[in-house]
């Protein structure tokens, strides 16, 4: 990637990029919605994509969110295989955190889309609204509305007992989000910011998601079974 400053000695103008809307070879950074976007110097449009440097900066983001998301699902699936209800407060609020950083961070990539709070969030991330979500509901095996249900229930839970709370969200949500789609959704957002980064010479990360997480999950078992087995027994703590 090249960039030269514009005959006019002004802002800095990207080569090998043309405008989406008049086909101008003059495009310059142009920050809005709170992004660093491309924007033309003919005619003024914005264009939807960000900066590369930005886009990348965007895409590894996103892989770090995913990673300590699914990292969390695994290990509480795989403590709760272990021992579904631990009596110590120690394991429980563990147990508990677990649970919400899960949501929290699910709601991060697949939860609100605003722009300005959420640029990791997959719209903001495939403007390909239609090609996303066709690949992720043929990935999950579900439709429109099993998503939106989803979808909800996660939302809902995030907004009304994990990053704020709502008395009347008990009665919405009388039992807690099951991780199974947070998880399945994951896995294949990964697979298309993966992707997105090879574009860019980037290809540090694995490939597959779904096989580095089993090899997790192996590890997160055998120390789960010491750690839960060290302290059982122990009195519950106050
Ligand atoms: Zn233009």
């Amino acid at each position: 990637m090249s960039a030269t400053r514009s005959r006019r000695g002004g802002p800095l103008v990207l080569e090998n990029h043309r405008c989406q809307k008049c086909g101008g070879d003059e495009v310059e950074p142009y920050e809005e919605h709170g992004g660093h976007h491309l924007g033309c110097v003919q005619c003024g449009a914005v264009h939807d994509e960000l900066l590369p440097i930005y886009r990348v900066k965007q895409l590894h983001t996103v892989v770090m969110i995913l990673t300590n998301l699914v990292r969390s699902v695994h290990l509480k699936q795989q403590l709760s295989l272990i021992d579904p209800n631990p009596p110590l407060n120690f394991w429980r609020v563990i147990y508990g955190n677990l649970m919400d950083v899960s949501v929290l961070e699910w709601c991060k990539l697949f939860g609100s889309d605003h722009e300005l709070n959420q640029p990791t969030h997959w719209k903001n991330v495939f403007l390909d609204h239609q090609d996303f979500r066709d690949g992720l509901f043929q990935h999950l095996q579900i439709d429109q509305e099993k998503w939106d249900a989803y979808w909800t229930r996660m939302k809902t839970y995030r907004d009304g007992q994990v990053a704020h709370y709502d008395f009347s969200a008990e009665k919405k949500i009388p039992y807690f989000p099951v991780l199974d789609l947070a998880l399945e959704s994951s896995y294949f957002y990964y697979g298309r910011v993966v992707s997105a980064l090879q574009q860019f010479g980037i290809v540090e990360y694995p490939h597959d998601l779904r096989k580095s997480c089993e090899e997790f999950s192996v590890s997160v078992n055998e120390i789960g079974k010491k750690a839960l087995a060290a302290t059982a027994g122990m009195r519950a703590e106050g």
